[in-house]
């Protein structure tokens, strides 16, 4: 004799859209700089509830000061490591330092974010039924051999430099997201970030966007890595919040190159940062750091063609944005 199977419970996505059109977000690193600017632009939204979850290693309280409080706003100090239980429908997954000096201060805890902390998050995506999005990277590309960088490249990555606790550790993230999507029909999105700034990056962080402009206003000399001929493509963060959005709510999987196509050389980023912020700086050459790639650009056809996506901002609109940022939090004089 057969028994019949009682009907699913309803997942909280189905629970929230039968009772409400309210949507549950969690966004894990959210008091980063990339989650804050994406907690910005949720929050807009009335019918949004946005729940953060931050063990605050490179993020802080500050950046989501004007939402502590808000009915509708919820922060954890939590680890991703560590098995979270909430409801959501949503689950935008950005847990992870992304500047290379916190990445390699404790790249053993760097790859268990990666690896144990998006198991967690699709185990969570598992149990309730939520659409998850992994903010992955560029350097799955590593020191690219193709130029510009198309989704279909598979990379040119060192397994056990110095840089692999992040460029592996995305890539087996990418993995699980595959597998858990494969396995278990969760609902996947992935986005390959390329190099982005904006305000609210540390100031001391160690990238070269945040460097060159708090070097400026400092009056400190800019310190290139040589060759300075490498090149990278940066993304103003706003432009990049509106991809990660867009992702989220269409139809691809992924993986989708998210950045702007605008390349230059870090001594043409030099030249420039001088020119708009301080023209008395000195410009310096430095020693670089193993297994830099030396040149990186993003191929976003597929980001223009299934999200309708293209950054409007140009560097030279958005150093300035930031400057004022850096400015401000330095406490130091306009240099022009
Ligand atoms: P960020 O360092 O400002 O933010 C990361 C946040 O994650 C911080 O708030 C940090 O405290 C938190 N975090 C780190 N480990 C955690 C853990 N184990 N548990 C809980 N929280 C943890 O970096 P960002 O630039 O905002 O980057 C956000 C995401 O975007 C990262 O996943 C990064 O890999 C990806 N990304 C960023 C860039 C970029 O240029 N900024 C480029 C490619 C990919
Ligand atoms: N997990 C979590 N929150 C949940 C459900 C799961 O953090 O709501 C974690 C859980 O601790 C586990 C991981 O996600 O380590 C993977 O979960 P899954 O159910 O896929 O695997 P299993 O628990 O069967 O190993
Ligand atoms: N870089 C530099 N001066 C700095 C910091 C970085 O010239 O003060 C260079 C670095 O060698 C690399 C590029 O800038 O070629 C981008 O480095 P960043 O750490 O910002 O990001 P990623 O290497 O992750 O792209």
């Amino acid at each position: 004799q057969t028994t019949t199977k009682p009907p699913p419970l309803p997942s909280p996505l189905r629970f929230s859209k039968f009772f409400q059109s309210n949507m549950r977000i969690l966004v894990t690193g959210g008091a980063g700089f990339i989650g804050s600017h994406l907690v910005d632009r949720l929050m807009e939204n009335e019918k949004n509830e946005v729940i953060v979850v931050d063990n605050y290693f490179t993020g802080s309280k500050d950046n989501l000061k004007k939402w502590i409080g808000h009915p509708r706003f919820e922060l954890i100090r939590h680890d991703v490591t560590e098995t979270l239980l909430v409801e959501v429908d949503r689950i935008y997954h950005l847990a992870c330092p992304a500047s290379p000096i916190f990445y390699k201060y404790n790249p053993v805890k760097t790859i268990k974010t990666n690896v144990i902390g998006t198991l967690n998050m699709l185990g969570l995506a598992k149990r309730v039924g939520a659409r998850i999005l992994l903010t992955s990277t560029s350097e799955v590309y590593g020191d690219p051999l193709v130029h510009p960088q198309p989704e279909s490249y598979w990379g040119n990555v060192n397994p056990i430099g110095v840089r692999s606790c992040y460029d592996e550790g995305k890539r087996v993230a990418e993995t699980l997201m595959f597998d858990y999507h494969r396995q278990h029909g969760i609902e996947i999105r992935i986005a390959r970030i390329f190099n982005t700034y904006g305000p609210r990056m540390n100031i001391d962080d160690g990238r070269v966007v945040s460097n060159f402009i708090a070097q400026a206003l400092r009056d400190e000399p800019l310190t290139v890595q040589n060759p300075g001929t490498q090149t990278r493509s940066f993304c103003y963060v706003s432009d990049l919040v509106d991809g990660l959005i867009r992702l989220m709510e269409g139809e691809h999987t992924g993986p989708i190159n998210l950045g702007n196509p605008g390349e230059f050389t870090m001594l043409e980023l030099a030249e420039t940062v001088k020119e708009l912020i301080n023209p008395e700086v000195e410009i310096k050459r430095v020693e670089n750091t193993p297994d830099d790639p030396r040149q990186r650009k993003p191929d976003i056809t597929k980001a223009k063609e299934l999200l309708g996506w293209e950054p409007k901002i140009k560097l030279r609109e958005g150093l300035p944005l930031m400057e004022e940022d850096f400015r401000l939090r330095l406490g130091a004089n306009k240099k022009k």
